[in-house]
């Protein structure tokens, strides 16, 4: 294992977790994360992030306001 492969998974690490890479470079980012614990930690902490900021967005913003929002982009489609 060297750094240019953990240089690699982490480059590629927000594209993987959103599931957009292609499945050439997830089973590469997957191979890499089975044999590199520091990358799985980093992974782990990228994954909970998402969580949390998907989380305290969805709060922020009163359900009245999304819907608004959804009537607006609705009726200018
Ligand atoms: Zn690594």
């Amino acid at each position: 294992m060297s750094d240019d492969d953990c240089h690699a998974a982490l480059r590629d690490l927000q594209t993987f977790l959103d599931g957009e890479c292609g499945a050439s470079l997830e089973r590469v980012i997957t191979a890499h994360l089975r044999e590199c614990a520091p990358c799985v930690h980093r992974a782990d902490f990228e994954r909970e992030l998402r969580v949390v900021l998907a989380t305290r967005c969805r709060d922020a913003a009163p359900a009245h306001l999304v819907e608004r929002v959804i009537v607006t982009l609705t009726q200018r489609g």
